[in-house]
Parts: structure tokens; C-alpha cells; sequence
């Protein structure tokens, strides 16, 4: 019988884990990190069903939408990945009829296949998709272009139709952890190389690392898309926005504000 416990075996209950719980409680300096959170992946809340994943896989050729990897991949949800089907973002945009209202965060408009190294950064909120600035100025007019697009669709469209929408539209690509990203597009180390270069002459103005414009052309709903940007955007992370970035949270911010102030 001991009064005294050995020091070794208190436990404190301020201490933190000893496993880490978050993937960016690494040195941060490597993507393996990532894998070693295979054992989180188990924890992660409702598989998706294997028909869904099929379409998505289907839909974006089996390649990560990103990097055009074939291996590796996951289908990943844009939003409600973490959380159940009361997802707050699908619930905001449902309100403004921005998306049918059966729409759960199973919708294959809400999947996309990834690499398990974007997986993993998107969990982190490392980059997000952005629909164009195109599109993005008929959402500040608040004009539901996909949203009356979809409502007819859905009047004509036969009920067994799992695919609900064919279009795609043209989407940016936001990286708010520069440090963290890994390669994107084949096409993406190609460019940075020509302008390395040509060395002393500066990136054209309006360009910028942290926004790469109209880069993708996607079967994924670009409201879920805005919404899920916003989760980064106006948020406190290092390195702070450049002025491209900033300008255009500054934008997705009024798209925000004057959908919240119509009602
Ligand atoms: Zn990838």
C-alpha cells in the first residue's frame, strides 16, 4: 500500500492525448504525416455508400480532380465530411433555394475524388474550390442560376436519376496554407518553373500563388463549393492573405452579406 503514487502513473487531467488529434499537429514540414492518421480515418462518421462513391469516381474519371492521380484516391465530401446531414452550410444555402432541398451530404453534387494527400489538406482547410468569378458575379445579384437550372431539371428529369446535374462550371482553386499544399495539375510545377525562369521580371499583377483562376471545370455544385470556402475565408490563418486573396475574400464576403441582408 503506497500513499504516495509513483509520479509516472498520475495521470493529469490537463495533459494533452498522447496521440495527436489533429493531422496538422505534426512538424507540418512532410505529407507523411498524414498517413499516420489512418487510424482517425476508422473513427471518421457514415461511409458513404458504395453507389455513390462509384458515380463520383465515375463522374471525374477516377483521377483526383486536383492532381489527376489514379491512385490513392478517396471520395471526399465538400462539405459535412465531420457532421451529420444537418449540415448548417446545406441548410444555409437550402434556405435560399440556392440547392434543391433533398439534398443531403451524400448528393453526388457534394462528393469529389481526391488523392489521399489533397484529402488530407482539405480536411485541413488547407485549399478550397471556388466557382469563378463568372459565376460568382450572378451569385452577388443573387440570381439562383443553378438553382432554377436544377428545379427544371428535376421537374422533367426521371426520379431513378441519381446524377442530377451534367453541367460543369469553371472553378478557382484557393490555397490559404501555401506551405502545406501539395502539387496540384501537371500543368502547375510546368508554369512555376517558365516564370522561376525567367527570374528577376515580377509575376504580373493580379497574379498570384494563393489563386489560381478558373483552373478546374467540375460536376460539383458551386454553392456547396462557395460554402465550404467560406470556412477559410475572413478566418485567421498563417501566412495571411496576399492582396489577390484578400481582395477576393473581401468579394465572397459581400456575396455572403447580401444573400444574409435579402431576407
Ligand atoms: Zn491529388
Amino acid at each position: 500500500m503506497s500513499l504516495s503514487p509513483d509520479r509516472e502513473d498520475f495521470v493529469d487531467p490537463d495533459q494533452p492525448p498522447s496521440r495527436p488529434s489533429s493531422v496538422l499537429s505534426g512538424s507540418g514540414d512532410s505529407f507523411v504525416n498524414y498517413s499516420d492518421g489512418e487510424e482517425e480515418d476508422v473513427e471518421s462518421p457514415a461511409p458513404l455508400n458504395p453507389r455513390q462513391v462509384a458515380s463520383t469516381l465515375r463522374r471525374d474519371n477516377s483521377r483526383c480532380i486536383l492532381c489527376r492521380k489514379q491512385d490513392g484516391l478517396q471520395v471526399y465530401r465538400l462539405v459535412g465530411q465531420d457532421n451529420d446531414d444537418a449540415n448548417p452550410s446545406l441548410l444555409w444555402l437550402q434556405g435560399f433555394k440556392f440547392i434543391p432541398a433533398h439534398y443531403d451530404r451524400d448528393n453526388i453534387a457534394n462528393l469529389m475524388t481526391l488523392c489521399d494527400a489533397h484529402v488530407a489538406t482539405y480536411r485541413a482547410r488547407v485549399w478550397r474550390l471556388l466557382p469563378c468569378a463568372e459565376f460568382r458575379k450572378g451569385m452577388l445579384a443573387r440570381t439562383p442560376l443553378r438553382g432554377d437550372a436544377l428545379q427544371q431539371r428535376n421537374r422533367s428529369a426521371s426520379p431513378q436519376l441519381t446524377l442530377p446535374n451534367a453541367q460543369s462550371t469553371l472553378f478557382d482553386v484557393l490555397v490559404f496554407l501555401p506551405e502545406l499544399m501539395p502539387p496540384l495539375s501537371p500543368t502547375e510545377p510546368a508554369s512555376s518553373r517558365k516564370s522561376r525562369k525567367k527570374g528577376k521580371r515580377a509575376p504580373p499583377p493580379g497574379l498570384s500563388p494563393r489563386v489560381l483562376p478558373s483552373l478546374l471545370s467540375l460536376q460539383i455544385d458551386p454553392y456547396i463549393a462557395y460554402a465550404s470556402a467560406l470556412e477559410m475565408i475572413g478566418k485567421a490563418y498563417w501566412p495571411p492573405p496576399d492582396e489577390v486573396l484578400r481582395l477576393l475574400e473581401v468579394k465572397c464576403l459581400e456575396i455572403r452579406r447580401r444573400w444574409n441582408n435579402s431576407l
